[in-house]
């Protein structure tokens, strides 16, 4: 258990956004609590206070969002009262709607991150988005992680401040591959590098703890995370649960890290763009007999998918499976040193 000790309690009940309490954890790491958030929360006391932020609950918009056991695990709290705060935090927080209008506007902060593919691009309606989930799927070698550090690159092309988070699970993250692309796109690859933030993912848990904690680097270091990768979101959860009878424990271990995943989109409005792998259905006669990993929980929270597959001559063939405003279709490229280039 961590133990806390009270460091001073002097601006206690001064309101006005003041420092409620500040926290010593084991002297060494500061925590503070701010009236703003969880001071207010009923039955909190100063300990499950700091249980809580420690656990990355340092809002009312992330209590309010949580649910009552991810709340119970971190704050120690029984059920009724982690329901109450909850509860609590919704009624004081403006969850309510937003207008068409409201909508259209955030649309307009929609930044489109170009591939140098012009018959891809204009697949994709102008670039990969922000804001939203792109799940890329295929077979080994269609492409999936060569449009990963692309996007990387090219996030940086429009934007020299935009930063690039790559979770990277099958060790794939080549940086050299970053400064081929980067030169090739007149830039500097040593600043593109620097501009990727790239972690290694050892298991799913650890992957989903990665992807929790972009928001925490964000903040932390005011970086402008405009993309967000994971290559491969589904290689460990498929190599942990094998078998039928742990099926279900893994989608919802998947369904939980793609909201998160959602969630970083949003407030971040970043893209967030998947790999995921295929399997045969060999039950599948007409068209093609693979399916992506992950079923319903990844398909319903990518906005766009799209299926890549080796083409003629070497080339790539990228097919938008699903998206909510354009049409279905298919675009070829062929993957260079230097970049993509159209056929
Ligand atoms: P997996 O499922 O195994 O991860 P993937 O879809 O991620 O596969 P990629 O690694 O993106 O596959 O694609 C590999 C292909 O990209 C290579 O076979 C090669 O054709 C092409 N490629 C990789 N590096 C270069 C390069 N420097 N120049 C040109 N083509 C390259
Ligand atoms: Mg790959």
């Amino acid at each position: 258990m961590t133990r806390y000790e009270i460091e001073h309690a002097t601006s206690v009940f001064t309101g006005g956004g003041h420092e409620l309490l500040t926290f010593k954890q084991h002297n060494t790491r500061w925590i503070k609590i701010t009236n703003e958030d969880l001071g207010k929360l009923p039955g909190v006391g100063l300990a499950t206070a700091a249980k809580l932020k420690d656990a990355g609950y340092d809002s009312m918009m992330s209590i309010a969002v949580a649910s009552i056991g991810e709340l119970e695990e971190a704050s120690g709290l029984g059920s009724s009262p982690a329901r109450k705060i909850i509860n609590f935090a919704r009624e004081n927080l403006n969850m309510g709607f937003q207008s068409g209008i409201e909508l259209l506007e955030k649309r307009k902060t929609v930044v489109r991150i170009p591939s140098g593919s012009e018959a891809l691009d204009k697949l994709m309606g102008g670039g990969f988005e922000t804001g939203c989930i792109v799940e890329a799927y295929g077979e080994f070698g269609s492409g999936k992680t060569q449009i990963a550090h692309l996007l990387c690159v090219m996030a940086q092309k429009i934007d020299p401040e935009a930063v690039a988070v790559y979770i990277d699970t099958e060790n794939t993250f080549r940086p050299e591959r970053i400064e081929q692309l980067a030169k090739g796109a007149g830039l500097d690859p040593k600043k593109v590098l620097q501009n990727i933030k790239v972690a290694r993912a050892y298991n799913s848990d650890h992957q989903m703890l990665l992807a929790e904690k972009v928001g925490d680097l964000a903040k932390k270091e005011n970086l402008k995370v405009t993309l967000v990768v994971v290559d491969s979101l589904t290689a460990h959860f498929r190599a942990e649960f094998i078998g039928r009878g742990t099926l279900s424990e893994r989608q919802q271990k998947l369904n939980r890290h793609m909201h998160t995943l959602l969630k970083l989109a949003d407030t971040q409005n970043a893209c967030v763009f998947l790999t995921n792998q295929v399997m045969s259905t060999p039950d599948v006669f007409f068209g093609d007999p693979t399916r992506a990993i992950g079923g319903h929980i990844v398909a319903h929270a990518s906005t766009f998918r799209i299926y890549l597959r080796k083409g003629k001559k070497g080339s790539r063939v990228a097919k938008l499976v699903d998206s909510p405003n354009l049409p279905d279709g298919e675009a070829a490229f062929y993957v260079r040193t230097e970049g993509f280039e159209d056929i």
